[in-house]
């Protein structure tokens, strides 16, 4: 087993197994954050993409699929396997990211030769690259359905319960006569989410790799998180103010659609109230969400069942049009509007927050995580005075930070998880900074805990 990426790091999830003859990749994702990280994604993987047999997805996350491109492109030709919500959620961010790059490498050739210099620029990858990966998709799995790989090998997926679709992964291989059970868990949610079902481990495993984001806090309950969002909504709409919801498109945009449904249907909310998803890649992703009713918990089955839309309701408009983005900005009060990126690193949610951040009667309402630099930080922060668009705007909304919403397993929740799997020996901790993952193999003592360091490998 190699480890190429999310070593001592949380993004840029990349794990190699070697078994039974055949070289399986788990995971191919991006490094992100707000550091220049475009020469770490253009680098070697470390290991030759012609020789992988088999990609296996643990889920949709740029992180965790955003390299899948640059796989093919330098040689990949096996089949990438996965669920049938994580293949539609891939392609999706798949095509988007290429997108966003070639319009990267487009401006910065512009502003080079404005400069009156030679430019060189070219994308990661191209959308081209993008739909030749796409043709690399090949069996569905189903949860708790062994696929057969090759003789003696076979590879069955867990709800992970992290996002739609997610999995954590069961290697089971035959070699020289002996069995061997290396579980990966990719990344894991919580329990007593609105949405998903709570992550359900295989009963057992020798070797497991497993993600430690959260390694060292515990998350506030979702009940509170859900109250202070409500209440942050009524006291802004009382002030006369606009609602902003920086938000990732994957998950979280719909978690917020359906808990504010639910606050409308238990009148908590004003019926009449207006809530724009102002983000063509959420809409998008919304639509895959209504596509697999049989991913989520009993309460949204249910009313899926019995023909409700649990991400919409009469106030609810879905913004794809430029032009309709910028009517937004003539709404001065009583609007929740939703937009991305998360971290308003860019996107449409900047747009928002220059027509808002100066307006005391206005909130900003942070639901995720925010890398250090990043413009959501510097608000979290407290910052008096941001840049937006090479304009000083002065902060004077209310900033509410409500972190009960992350995806992922808090300390408790990753202890109880690796607990439940039976017969494990050695636990290698991945996708999380050094802190979090000592603070958490402090709690696996019953097992041997490795922290790979990147490109390290281990004979199993
Ligand atoms: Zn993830």
């Amino acid at each position: 087993m190699s480890f190429h990426g999310a070593d001592r790091s949380v993004t840029g999830s990349c794990h190699m197994l070697e078994c039974a003859g055949r070289r399986l990749l788990i995971d191919c994702g991006l490094v992100q954050g707000s550091r220049d990280l475009e020469e770490e994604n253009a680098a070697d993987f470390g290991f030759d993409p012609s020789a992988v047999d088999t990609l296996l997805l643990t889920h949709a996350h740029l992180d965790h699929c955003g390299r899948v491109p640059l796989l093919v492109k330098r040689g990949f030709r096996g089949k990438i396997v996965t669920t049938a919500a994580s293949r539609d959620l891939a392609r999706l961010v798949i095509l988007d990211a290429a997108h966003l790059q070639e319009e990267e490498a487009k401006r910065r050739q512009r502003r080079a030769r404005r400069g009156g210099r030679e430019s060189d620029e070219r994308p990661l990858y191209t959308l081209l690259d993008a739909l030749d990966s796409l043709d690399r998709f090949g069996a569905l799995a189903e949860y708790g359905e062994p696929i057969e790989l090759a003789p003696g090998l076979r590879a069955s997926f867990f709800n992970a319960g992290h996002i739609l679709g997610s999995a954590s992964i069961l290697i089971e291989a035959e070699e020289a006569g002996k069995r061997h059970r290396v579980l990966f868990a990719g990344d894991l949610g919580n329990v007593g989410r609105p949405l998903l079902p709570p992550p359900s481990p295989p009963r057992a495993a020798e070797i497991i790799v497993m993600e430690s984001t959260y390694g060292d806090r515990r998350h506030r309950p979702f009940s509170e998180s859900v109250e202070e969002l409500y209440e942050a909504v009524l006291a802004t709409f009382d002030r006369g103010g606009n609602v902003i919801i920086p938000t990732f498109a994957l998950e979280r945009a719909q978690e917020i659609l359906y808990v504010l449904r639910q606050g409308i249907e238990q009148r908590r909310l004003p019926a009449s109230m207006a809530v724009f998803l102002d983000s063509p890649l959420a809409i998008a992703a919304t639509e895959i969400f209504e596509r697999h009713p049989n991913c989520y918990s009993t309460a949204v089955a249910e009313l899926f069942a019995h023909g409700q839309d649990p991400f919409g309701f009469s106030g609810l408009h879905f913004t794809r049009e430029a032009a309709d983005s910028i009517a937004i900005n003539r709404i001065g009060g009583g609007a929740v509007i939703i937009a991305g990126s998360g971290m308003c690193t860019g996107g449409r949610i900047r747009h928002h927050l220059r027509h808002n951040l100066w307006r005391p009667e206005a909130s900003v309402v942070f639901v995720g995580f925010a890398a250090a630099g990043t413009l959501a930080r510097k608000i979290i922060d407290g910052a008096e005075q941001v840049e937006l668009f090479g304009e000083e705007i002065s902060v004077r909304a209310r900033i509410h930070t409500i972190n009960g919403f992350s995806a992922h397993a808090d300390q408790q929740e990753l202890v109880d998880w690796h607990q439940q799997i039976a017969g494990k020996e050695t636990t290698f901790l991945v996708h999380g900074e050094e802190a979090e993952m000592n603070e958490l193999a402090r709690r696996l003592n019953d097992v041997r805990v490795e922290m790979p360091q990147p490109h390290q490998a281990f004979p199993l």
